[in-house]
């Protein structure tokens, strides 16, 4: 796929909508500059790419809209050489945008097709530093774990206690609670070994986390 001046000139129209949405952080901004986002979509749907939407990857899942990657990755405050899990591949461009941050990333998938699509693409782009996962990521990585950020990109009914177990202290997760009907993106603290604090943020909606691998 090429990414032409055309591509390039749209990113950067989409980034200055995000920003006038509010969002600051440089270093997100800058990463969604960077990575082009059409390459995660089907070459018939290459015209939405740079819409600030979400749209549909198969699978009934979704890439989540331009806006709602930029706040959670804000929110996860990501710093360079930080071991970030993410729970819920899908085209595996919030994948990418961590990535481009110099986080060490982490992602687990729980459709396989999905999973494929994305362990196929991830090395094609110039994103180091990403190992795909197929799994259930309600359990998290346990073997990789701990973690400095967690990010969640499905719609939880509540926070899991497997993932802020993988969580270092003083470390994040990211995570959209609530049922179908809308979801706070909650962020968790973790203070120590056994305590943690949630601030609630803004109001999205997610495809639901479920549990379980789906083996289509
Ligand atoms: N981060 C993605 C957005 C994907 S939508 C992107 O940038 O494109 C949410 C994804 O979470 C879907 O692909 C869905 O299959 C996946 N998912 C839902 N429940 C899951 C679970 N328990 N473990 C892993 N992935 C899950």
């Amino acid at each position: 796929m090429i990414d032409s001046y055309k591509h390039k000139g749209l990113r950067k129209q989409l980034v200055n909508e995000i920003r006038r949405k509010g969002i600051s952080d440089e270093g997100v901004l800058k990463a969604m500059e960077a990575v082009p986002r059409h390459f995660f979509f089907d070459s018939s749907f290459l015209k939405f790419a740079y819409d600030d939407q979400p749209f549909p990857i198969g699978a009934g899942q979704t890439i989540s809209q331009p806006y709602t990657v930029a706040y959670q990755t804000e929110l996860l405050n990501v710093k360079k050489g930080d071991k970030v899990l993410e729970i819920g591949t899908g085209s595996g461009y919030q994948a990418c945008i961590l990535a481009c941050m110099g986080a060490k990333v982490f992602t687990i998938e729980r459709i396989k097709s999905l999973y494929i699509k994305a362990k196929a693409l991830l090395p094609e782009m110039q994103c180091n530093s990403i190992k795909v996962f197929y799994g259930d990521g309600y359990k998290g990585l346990p073997t990789y774990a701990p973690f400095d950020k967690i990010i969640v990109t499905a719609a939880a009914p509540l926070i899991p206690e497997a993932l802020v177990e993988q969580l270092k202290i003083g470390g994040y997760l990211v995570i959209p609670v609530g049922g179908s009907g809308g979801q706070v993106m909650n962020r968790v603290i973790k203070t120590s070994g056994s305590d943690y604090e949630i601030e609630g943020h803004g109001l999205f909606r997610f495809v639901p986390l479920l549990n379980e691998r789906e083996d289509i």
